[in-house]
């Protein structure tokens, strides 16, 4: 509390952080309030998610607006109804010793004239989503020609999802002389480029490293082949019973796919993405915070209001297109002090990324396996050991005591415990007793395929010339004109540098540095012998043609791509039913396996299942 203080806090803003229970300021906090109650100034604020940005601008823009003042003083835009609401309570909980305090939201898919209605009995802040806003402004419902702070609040987001020119229209109703703050988890380019235009040099604020993951999460990848990411899922599920995950997929349809599959496999799983209605995705979103839903599976779009402080894992059922885009999945565990794990199903084609993406978020990912079916069973039994202990017997049941006691009369301790387990688990055991394994030989194996078509450069700059990998690939990128993921394998050393480009930029980066001085020292450019395949992950090519054979023989030709959608059902032994299956709920639940029966395409495509709520299982 007294480090609050020290930030220059108000009593009554120390009084409602300590209704909050918030006990000592974030890095973020402790490094932006004072600034920002001390000066006006714009400011640049780079910080993970969960690191409390909010009441790191919440705090100073509460204690510099008028309260008396009807006009509006502050606004906050960001980039999701759902993250608008809460910033809206947030801020609502921080001023509540601030009589008079009207704080508004505004978004979409809820009514207008409500929104306009409580702007016009004077609201000091507003907090909306910028294409609500946008419409506001431009009906004359909202005036915010006097503003003094404006926030841009995962500033990042909001450029992903296509919220430049709303943006740049609302500020263009904003008076020149105020002051800007962004907040951003990630600085990619679109984030500077708009810092740049609207803000006059900024206070930059660094928490960690730019792009840097939490420390409280650890990042594991499973290699597997592509067809098999469905049961990998679902074996990473099964092996982590107490799992609350958020599952992400690429696509809205991969999604829904995932979602469905799981749904009927028996898992408390839901899908969220934007073709849902905005209520179907409220009923979803209520259900997952009351842990209805163990598995959500979500698409990054819509994931981007997920404020659940105690997932688990965040599974990454496929790789994102934009690797920055990985920073945000993580970061939704490991939220709030809490460890989480991060886990990255990838198969051979994809591995590369795995690198790239370490390089990105300076931490080294775990490379585990997906357990065996007889780990899963060990592992549920001993969970059902531990719930089984940890039950309050329910004294309803009292009455029918008698007669179950006398049926089982002849039994004793362990003879009941092997019954009990039995029941449970026979289906389990017997679905996974031929399970076979799905992990993918050879650590981080770049295929000779993969690597063809990849040139790796030496070039005669390094640390010495102030580079380090991330600055040498801007370089790169900018002088080449090339996109963001184009230039990878960046290896900075002391005097010298490698990088890679697909092999179709070859002639481009050479004729680039044929004659390239940089401060006056001419640079050198060869193609490297080395392709960029680092020791230990060239065991490659047998086991790699094994895997094809294998592959022919035991699905129709469909090639790669197909492996890779979420809902596409082999007749392949693992697929055929769950364990999770029980058609009558309880012990011993039904035995028809879940998809006999089904077309391979049914249960995707269909138009009302939309889903929501999974199966409930028992709760443990
Ligand atoms: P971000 O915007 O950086 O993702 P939030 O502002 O949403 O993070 O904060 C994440 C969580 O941490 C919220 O539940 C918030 O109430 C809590 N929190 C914020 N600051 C503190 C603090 N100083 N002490 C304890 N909890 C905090
Ligand atoms: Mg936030």
């Amino acid at each position: 509390m007294t480090a609050f203080k020290a930030l220059g806090l108000e009593e009554h803003l120390l009084k409602a952080i300590a209704d909050l229970g918030f006990e000592t300021p974030s890095e973020v906090q402790a490094k932006a309030i004072p600034i920002l109650l001390e000066r006006e100034t714009d400011m640049v604020s780079l910080a993970q998610t969960g690191t409390g940005k909010t009441a790191a601008f919440g705090f100073p823009m509460l204690q510099k607006i008028d309260v008396k003042s009807r006009t509006t003083q502050g606004l906050i835009l960001s980039p999701t109804r759902e993250l608008c609401l809460q910033i809206t309570n947030e801020i609502i909980a921080y001023g509540k010793y601030m009589p008079g305090l009207n704080v508004t939201a505004v978004y979409g898919g809820a009514s207008i004239t409500d929104q306009a209605r409580q702007i016009k009995k004077g609201s000091q802040i507003i907090v909306a989503t910028p294409g609500r806003m946008k419409d506001m402004i431009g009906r004359g419902l909202i005036d915010i020609s006097k503003i003094e702070y404006c926030v841009l609040d995962e500033a990042d987001e909001m450029l992903n999802m296509g919220f430049y020119e709303d943006i740049t229209e609302i500020l263009s109703h904003s008076p020149k002389e105020k002051s800007t703050w962004l907040f951003s988890a990630t600085m990619p380019k679109e984030v500077s480029t708009i810092a740049k235009k609207f803000m006059h040099t900024p206070v930059e604020i660094t928490v960690g490293t730019k792009n840097v993951g939490s420390d409280q999460v650890s990042h594991e990848y499973y290699l597997v082949n592509a067809r098999d990411r469905y049961d990998a899922l679902k074996r990473l599920s099964d092996a982590n019973p107490n799992i609350f995950s958020v599952v992400f997929c690429r696509t809205k349809r991969d999604t829904q796919k995932v979602a469905e599959q799981l749904i009927e496999d028996g898992y408390n799983a839901a899908a969220l993405h934007g073709d849902l209605s905005q209520s179907q995705r409220d009923t979803v979103m209520k259900s997952f915070r009351a842990r209805q839903i163990q598995m959500l599976v979500a698409t990054d779009v819509a994931a981007r209001g997920i404020d659940v402080d105690d997932i688990t894992h965040v599974i990454n059922y496929q790789l994102p297109d934009e690797i920055e885009t990985y920073t945000h999945r993580s970061g939704r565990t490991g939220r709030a002090g809490k460890t989480g794990i991060s886990m990255v199903i990838v198969s051979k084609s994809e591995v590369r990324k795995i690198y790239t993406i370490e390089k990105m978020i300076q931490k080294k990912f775990i490379a585990k396996e997906i357990p065996s079916g007889m780990e899963i069973c060990e592992v549920q039994m001993f969970h059902l050991a531990n719930s089984i202990k940890d039950t309050k017997i329910n004294h309803e049941i009292d009455a029918y005591l008698p007669n179950i006691n006398e049926v089982l009369a002849d039994f004793s301790k362990e003879e009941l415990i092997q019954k009990v387990f039995s029941v449970e688990f026979t289906r389990f055991l017997n679905y996974y007793k031929n399970s076979k394994d799905l992990n993918v030989t050879g650590e981080r194996n770049f295929s000779e395929e993969e690597n063809k078509d990849s040139t790796r450069y030496f070039v005669n700059i390094g640390n010495k010339d102030d580079f380090d990998w991330m600055s040498l690939k801007d370089f790169l990128r900018d002088l080449l004109q090339l996109g963001k993921d184009d230039i990878y394998k960046v290896d900075v050393k002391d005097s010298f540098s490698f990088f890679n480009t697909d092999t179709t930029h070859q002639e481009l980066v050479m004729g680039i540095f044929k004659d390239f001085k940089l401060d006056g020292r001419q640079i050198n450019i060869e193609i490297s012998k080395d392709t960029g395949r680092s020791k230990g992950r060239s065991s490659g090519g047998g086991g790699r043609d094994r895997d094809r054979g294998k592959r022919r023989g035991d699905r129709n030709d469909r090639g790669d791509r197909g492996g890779d959608r979420g809902g596409d059902r082999g007749d392949r032994g693992e697929r055929k039913g769950s364990f999770k299956k029980r058609s009558s709920g309880g012990f011993g639940g039904g035995d028809k396996p879940a998809f006999k029966g089904k077309s391979r395409s049914s249960g995707t495509d269909r138009p009302d299942t939309k889903g929501t709520g999974g199966r409930r299982r028992r709760k443990d």
